[in-house]
Formats: C-alpha cells, sequence, structure tokens
C-alpha cells in the first residue's frame, strides 16, 4: 500500500457513511475521554491492535510513542478544548525501530543529518518497552500541566509484535497528584 488515491477511494466509502461534524463537538463528549500514545510505526495502527473506531478515543503518534514536549501541550490542549479529563494509554511495542537510537554509530550519523541532539536522540531509544513505557508514565504524570482537571488517569502497556497481544506494566490507579476541582 503506498498510492494515496487507494485512500482518497476509501474516503468516498467512508463519508457516505459517517457524519463525522456531529462527532467529537464539545457538547456531545464524555466527562472522560480515552487517549492513546503509540508508535507511528505502520504495524501499531491502534484502529487495528485496539480496534479504535472513529470518535472512540484521542490518538496521539510519534516514533516511539514517547511523551515528550509537544505530547503534554497536546493533552493538556484536547482536554482544555473538549472539555473532558484524558484517559491516557500509552503504548510502547516490541521491535521498535527507534531501538537503533541506541547505537552510538547509527546515533551519531543521524544526529550529523539532522542537527539532532546526541543525549535527546538516545533518550528516545526503544530497546525494552517495559522500561520506557513506565519511565513515560512517571514522566507524564510528574508535568505540572497534567492537573487532575486534564488528566484523569495514565496506564502503560507493551505491545508483542510477537503475538499481537497487550501486556499491561502500569495499571490505571496512576493518577495525578494535583486533585480535580471540578
Ligand atoms: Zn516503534
Amino acid at each position: 500500500m503506498s498510492d494515496f488515491d487507494e485512500f482518497l477511494q476509501r474516503n468516498r466509502v467512508f463519508a457516505a457513511n459517517v457524519d463525522l461534524a456531529r462527532l467529537a463537538m464539545p457538547e456531545s463528549m464524555p466527562e472522560r475521554l480515552p487517549l492513546v500514545l503509540v508508535c507511528a510505526d505502520p504495524r501499531v495502527e491502534p484502529a487495528g491492535f485496539l480496534g479504535i473506531g472513529t470518535g472512540d478515543a484521542g490518538v496521539l503518534r510519534n516514533t516511539g510513542g514517547r511523551v515528550d514536549g509537544r505530547v503534554i501541550e497536546d493533552i493538556a490542549f484536547l482536554a482544555v478544548r473538549l472539555g473532558v479529563r484524558m484517559d491516557v494509554a500509552i503504548v510502547h511495542h516490541t521491535q521498535c525501530g527507534t531501538g537503533l537510537l541506541a547505537d552510538p554509530a547509527f546515533r551519531r550519523s543521524f544526529a550529523e543529518r539532522t542537527g539532532g541532539d546526541d543525549a535527546v536522540l538516545a533518550e528516545r531509544a526503544v530497546t525494552d518497552p517495559a522500561v520506557t513505557v513506565r519511565r513515560d508514565v512517571e514522566k507524564l504524570l510528574a508535568d505540572p500541566l497534567m492537573t487532575g482537571e486534564v488528566l484523569a488517569s495514565v496506564s502503560g502497556h507493551v505491545l508483542r509484535l510477537e503475538t499481537g497481544l497487550v501486556e499491561t506494566v502500569v495499571g490505571t490507579a496512576a493518577e495525578p497528584v494535583a486533585p480535580a476541582r471540578r
């Protein structure tokens, strides 16, 4: 699949069956909304391995499915804009391409080409997804933007490509320290 025209064809079928304008409006939003943070790897498409459909959840994707400043801003913006509290599920996966960033030689050549910072690139590597997902849950919970009004809960999971199964590493008991004011 590399031809975007094929996707446009599918869009015509989709548009005939779904009224997007009626979805995701603040007045029709539940009080809490699931939001999934996952890698941009095409194999780990959440519509596939989680069966997420239109209007079911917010989805944020970057390489590795890592928590960074941009992700934190996006979660806060979505929560405020939609007037919901987010149940964030972070999913890292085995065989992640970001694992290459753990190799100093690869990192150096990549940093030279992109002007990236070596330490930042090293931090993005997902070599043990159970370890990095736990670290990212803690990072999100510790961020001052993630008040109880924005964040209802955070959980951490690993998708094993070998089986297609998701294992929960950090359950939804992890909740922000700052209380909700509503
Ligand atoms: Zn990945």
